[in-house]
């Protein structure tokens, strides 16, 4: 089998391997990317995070992205039964970004393909990589082509960014469960037909379901008058309805009024889709000569659009590391890159769990809310979970539980 050999080699060209691209072209390094699809192709995770900015605009991509024409967005907003609440990311605590978009991803991922390829990396669809051996001097995979051939690629460094693919997990073996329980979602791409002033396009919805504290729903709007729509549940839950994707979103769906008054005029023009048991985790986000980058180590849940931030930061933390690496400074990866990504991903654990227990629902729709605690709440909402002088970052279980005891006194 013939061998190629390439400095960085990086499997998946979405979000978390596009950014990587990025940043290492602006290194001077030579990237080569593997991806199985051929793009555009869809994906799901719709709703940015102003956070993602920074490393969107350090990948040199800033451009590429506010020139698609993508949904301006800047807040959240929450709904359950009659009460509305939302937040304005630009009004928080820490210091950055505060607007972000909704994108399509077939476009979005796209754009940042795109650009990766204009900084000078090699980027090849349809190249699906099928077994990886990391024991010798360096890593090396194998990769099906188009056209059913396989050859191999020796690289100094591997990023695995193949997302859901999960690929080196899985061969490797580092796939742990996630301690979150199996949960579900399904969604579709409507034609909202909302019409102008009864929703705030600007901002992702979270609509809580009326009876189950830990079913919701998310409309996110797009520039076209279209919206991404879902609805996520324990997996249990959603085996309880019959029919097409279609008609079981349509009958979850009918059973929050509000959402259904909002929808009333909307089109139904795409088939739903399922999706169930996505969250992941691996026993270590890195090895001799590879790291896992986004969805390829852990995946928490979709409630707070955390996923494509997080691929991006782990873009960024790994291709410093490398950088140093390369200018031949040692590198404790466990120590440099796993320890950094993990803590903002706890951070964005601990709001996932107090929002399934209820309890960060109690803190986002009650009535009083200091100005200074929004602030620092609506940091975290727009992705700054590694920010520590926020005090919900250097200790958010403890805060979220004190908050939730006030809020519920
Ligand atoms: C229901 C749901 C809703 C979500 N909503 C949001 C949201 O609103 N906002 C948000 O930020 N995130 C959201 N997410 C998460 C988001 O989808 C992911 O976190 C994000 O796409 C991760 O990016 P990535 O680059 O790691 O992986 P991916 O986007 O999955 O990209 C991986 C790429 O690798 C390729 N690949 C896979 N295997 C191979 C292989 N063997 N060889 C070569 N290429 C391969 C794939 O084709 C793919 O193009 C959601 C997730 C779910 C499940």
């Amino acid at each position: 089998m013939n061998t190629e050999q390439a400095d960085i080699l990086i499997i998946g060209a979405g979000p978390a391997g596009a950014v990587a691209a990025g940043l290492l072209r602006q290194q001077g390094r030579q990237v080569l990317i593997l991806e199985k699809e051929q793009f555009p192709r869809f994906s799901i995770g719709e709703s940015l995070l102003p956070q993602s900015m920074e490393y969107i605009e350090a990948a040199g991509m800033l451009r590429d992205v506010v020139e698609a024409g993508f949904q301006y967005k800047n807040g959240a907003a929450f709904a359950r039964g009659g009460r509305y609440t939302d937040f304005d990311f630009r009004d928080k605590f820490s210091p950055g970004w505060g607007t972000t978009y909704q994108v399509q991803r077939a476009a979005f991922d796209k754009v940042l393909a795109d650009a990766a390829e204009r900084a000078g990396a090699q980027l090849r669809y349809r190249h699906e990589v099928i077994a990886a051996d990391v024991d010798a001097e360096r890593p090396r995979v194998t990769v099906r082509s188009p056209d059913g051939a396989t050859y191999g690629v020796e690289a100094r460094f591997v990023l695995d960014a193949s997302g859901f693919g999960r690929i080196l997990p899985r061969l490797l073996k580092l796939e742990t469960p996630s301690d979150f329980p199996a949960r579900g979602a399904i969604f579709t791409h409507i034609e909202d037909r909302v019409p102008p002033g009864t929703f705030d396009r600007n901002k992702i919805r979270i609509t809580v379901h009326p009876e189950h504290v830990d079913v919701w729903y998310w409309t996110i709007p797009f520039s076209d008058g279209r919206c991404s729509l879902g609805v996520v549940a324990h997996a249990d839950f959603l085996t309880r309805y019959r029919g097409t994707e279609t008609e079981r979103l349509r009958a979850i769906v009918g059973e929050d009024p509000g959402l259904s008054t909002l929808l009333k005029d909307a089109v139904w023009d795409t088939p739903a889709r399922q999706i169930v048991g996505y969250a992941a985790n691996v026993k270590s986000l890195c090895g001799r000569g590879y790291a896992l980058l986004g969805n390829a180590g852990e995946f928490l849940d979709p409630v707070f659009s955390s996923g494509v931030t997080i691929a991006f930061k782990s873009a960024s933390l790994a291709t410093a590391c490398l950088a140093r690496e390369f200018a031949g400074q040692t590198v404790d990866w466990q120590q440099d890159y796993a320890r950094p990504l993990k803590q903002g991903v706890d951070t964005f654990r601990a709001f996932v769990e107090a929002w399934y227990a209820g309890g960060f629902q109690k803190i986002v729709f009650h009535d009083h809310q200091g100005e200074d605690i929004r602030r620092m709440i609506a940091s975290i909402l727009a992705g700054y979970a590694w920010d520590t002088r926020n005090p919900y970052v250097a200790e958010p279980k403890r805060r979220l539980a004190v908050l939730e005891a006030l809020c519920s006194a």
